[in-house]
This record gives structure tokens, sequence and C-alpha cells, in this order.
């Protein structure tokens, strides 16, 4: 007991009850996002799986038919977020590289349909986008960054095309701007889907599981 505190019958004022201290089980920061981020895109998953609908663009020239177009389209949503399981999948760089080269390419195939260029085979090509995508994660494939970019690049130029030439011009860019938008969303959900599974203990093969059950769903709109 301390002098002092007895001379000033505080004395108790100093006793400690000591704790034990137990070691903090506390998830890191980075953890708590990765989950947030896995939580979000199952969420984005779940509510945009159900509907199958796909709006005629025709009739939605606008920002909001743009942003739904790709999120209605089962198509759409299974290559775009396909693109982002295999970007997270192989990682580093193409983290940002892989997904920009689709948003970037499909920007210019929806500027080659509305200049009126024909491209062939386009909705076959969406549809083999989406069992090739699929494919590239279950095989979990590892290519130089630009032939990742480039794969996903032609699939891209696809999927703009399909609805570039669909629209009068007043439409057209507005709707191709909102597109854009949701393509990405749909990228930043395959990604957070992607880095939420590889932090999994058997990540590595989910993911690839998950590849090709997107693989087979493609095959199953081929026969659609
Ligand atoms: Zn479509």
């Amino acid at each position: 007991m301390d002098r002092r505190a007895t001379d000033n019958k505080m004395w108790f004022r100093n006793i400690r009850i000591r704790r034990p201290r137990l070691p903090r089980i506390r998830p890191r920061s980075g953890d708590i996002m990765k989950t947030r981020i896995l939580l979000t895109a199952t969420a984005l998953l779940v509510s945009s799986a159900p509907a199958f609908a796909h709006l005629d663009p025709a009739e939605h020239g606008s920002l909001m038919a743009g942003i739904s177009h790709p999120l209605f389209g089962l198509d759409h949503i299974l290559a775009m977020i396909a693109v982002g399981l295999w970007a997270a999948q192989i990682g580093g760089r193409r983290l940002f590289t892989v997904p920009a080269a689709f948003v970037g390419t499909m920007a210019l195939g929806f500027g080659l349909a509305m200049a009126d260029i024909s491209l062939p085979f386009v909705e076959p090509a969406i549809l083999a986008s989406v069992v090739a995508l699929g494919l590239l994660v279950a095989m979990a494939i590892r290519m130089p960054t630009s032939a990742c970019a480039a794969v996903v690049g032609v699939f891209a130029l696809f999927h703009g095309y399909a609805h570039g030439g669909e629209l009068g011009a007043a439409g057209a860019l507005p709707f191709g701007l909102g597109f854009v938008i949701a393509t990405a969303l749909l990228h930043v959900a395959g990604i957070g889907l992607g880095l939420g599974i590889n932090r999994l203990t058997s990540g590595r093969a989910l993911s690839r599981i998950v590849g090709g059950l997107t693989a087979l769903a493609g095959v199953a709109l081929i026969f659609n």
C-alpha cells in the first residue's frame, strides 16, 4: 500500500484489481472489408439472379436502362462477374487491367454498332463468352497481362456491340454510359466475390468450382 495514499485516507484508490489479460481476437480491418465486399457481391448476385427478363434497349434508351440492362441479362451478368472472378484469381496488376480491358473494349464495341459497322455472330459470341470465361476461371488459367486483356477484350467487343445498334442516336450515349457503369459494378462484384472466396480455406478450389458452374450456366443458355 502506498504511504501517501494512506495518509490521504484514500488508500483504497490505489488498490488495483488485476484482470487477467486475454488475447484479443479481433479481425483485422482488411478482413472486415473483404467480408463486406463478399456480402455485397453475394447480395448483388442474389438480387439480380432471379431477374431473367432482358429489357428491350430500343424502348429504354436512357441512363437507367443502360445501368439496368446488364443487371437483368443473365448472359451479361455471368460473363462480367466471371471477368472479376478471373481477375481476382490471377491477381496482381491484372486485378485492375483485366476488367478495365473489358469495359474499354465493350465501349468500343458499342461505338462500332452505333457507327453501323457490321460484326458477325454477336449473340453466339456473347453466349460463348460465358462458357469461355467460366472455363478460364475453372482451369485457373494464368497468362501475361496483355494476353488476359486481349481475351476479355474480344468477348467484351460483342457484349458492347449487342446493344449499340438497337438504339436511336439520342438515347445511345446515356444508355452506353449506364451500360459501362453497370458492367464495372458487376466486375467489382466478381472481384469481391473472388477475393472473398480466395480467403477461404479451400478457396482456390471453390473459385474454380464457381468458374465451372458459370461455364455450365453458359452451356445451358446456349441450349435455352
Ligand atoms: Zn443484352
